[in-house]
């Protein structure tokens, strides 16, 4: 399906979505007529910037696609319509190109509930970051909460905030008050861990996040590379990789900032694990968003399952491509239906959910 297939689609199934000032009117729409309100013709709606300007945004769905079935809409499971759904490119691209024909001046984007509430969120936010980050795109953007999506799990905060990512935020490391400001706003508190960065071990902006972090009850762990530093002695744990000197005096980025990678990347495999997003050493929770990882999901299914290529590619059609529910299907020998109850009971580990189950893996335990 083309691009401007999937935004007939897609314009059409938001036109319903209230909230906005100029959709869903009773007057019809009349060609030749301008201020057009009626819900019979999709694509804008309008909104008010800041400064009182009246807006016009793409108002479109990520997807149609739906796992729900609330009676009252149009994009409901049971309802014989046509679905499509953009990659976060696609729509990041479409809304840009309007953008700069001056269609539009902004986006309102909804969505139906795609395979889970996190999965929707996360295209969403990826064509969000897309727009926002690639695009540099600083206008008015309205995205809905898709219901039931995870508060964040991992949260990544930087001293001077997203835009220290790209220009120097200068001076903005060197306040305490920042970070309780920042983790303040990201509502850390008892359930949290909070892990501190600086080579040095003496940055104030981290030592700030890590008394701000006890203060409350959460786990405050300094990742350093100096042993003894200043943030040691606020964390509850320190962990301090210790790659020696520098290439380069002066810049830590290389030995020092590749060891700190190092050990987040560990810490980040760890929580997936323990989330049950992996079986034995497969990632089951992989989100085919490209044809790359579509091919990836087909493979772990086959390997985790020991099933044909064609086994597979039917399994994961059952199970609107969730590797992880097609590999339960298969070694539990269960309907879908029933597969997702089993897998939701065992908090979505599939190890613990085929313990409950008489037929047993042939790969893992
Ligand atoms: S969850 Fe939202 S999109 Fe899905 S059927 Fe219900 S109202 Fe419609």
């Amino acid at each position: 399906m083309d691009v401007l297939e999937k935004l007939t689609i897609l314009t059409d199934a938001a036109k319903y979505d209230a909230a906005c000032t100029s959709s869903g009117g009773s007057r019809s729409f009349q060609k030749g007529h301008i201020g057009n309100t009626s819900s019979s013709v999709a694509g804008c709606c309008h909104s008010f910037s800041a400064d009182g300007r009246c807006v016009t945004l793409l108002k479109v769905l990520m997807t149609n696609r739906c796992v729900y079935d609330c009676k009252y809409c149009v994009n409901r499971r049971s309802n014989d319509t046509r679905r499509a759904i953009f990659t976060p490119e696609e729509l990041a691209d479409l809304t840009i190109s309007f953008y700069r024909r001056n269609y539009i001046e902004g986006l309102f984007l909804s969505s139906g509930v795609y395979r889970s509430p996190d999965y929707t969120t996360e295209l969403m936010i990826k064509a969000l970051r897309l727009l926002r980050e690639m695009y540099r795109f600083n206008g008015y953007i309205h995205a809905k909460a898709i219901p039931g999506t995870a508060p964040e799990l991992v949260q990544g905060l930087i001293a001077g905030g997203q835009a220290a990512m790209f220009t120097a935020q200068e001076g903005a490391e060197d306040s305490e008050q920042l970070a309780a400001d920042d983790l303040a706003a990201a509502r850390l508190n008892e359930k949290d861990a909070l892990v501190a960065l600086a080579a040095s071990g003496r940055t104030p902006y981290s030592i700030g996040a890590l008394k701000y972090a006890r203060a409350r009850g959460a786990a405050a762990i300094a990742l350093v590379c100096s042993p003894n530093s200043p943030m040691s002695k606020e964390a509850i744990l320190t962990i301090c990789p210790l790659p020696g000197p520098e290439v380069i005096t002066g810049s830590t980025r290389l030995k020092a900032g590749t060891a700190q990678k190092l050990v987040l990347n560990m810490l980040s495999t760890g929580i997936m694990i323990k989330l049950g997003k992996v079986y034995g050493n497969l990632m089951v929770d992989v989100q085919a968003t490209n044809q790359k990882l579509a091919e990836r999901s087909k493979l772990i299914v086959m390997e985790a399952t020991g099933c044909s290529r064609a086994e597979a590619e039917a399994a994961l059609d059952s199970t609107d491509g969730s590797a992880k529910l097609a590999i339960f299907l298969r070694l539990s020998g269960l309907d879908v239906q029933t597969a997702k109850q089993k897998l939701k009971a065992a908090d979505g580990y599939v190890a613990k959910a085929l313990m409950n189950c008489t037929k047993a893996s042939p790969v893992h335990n």
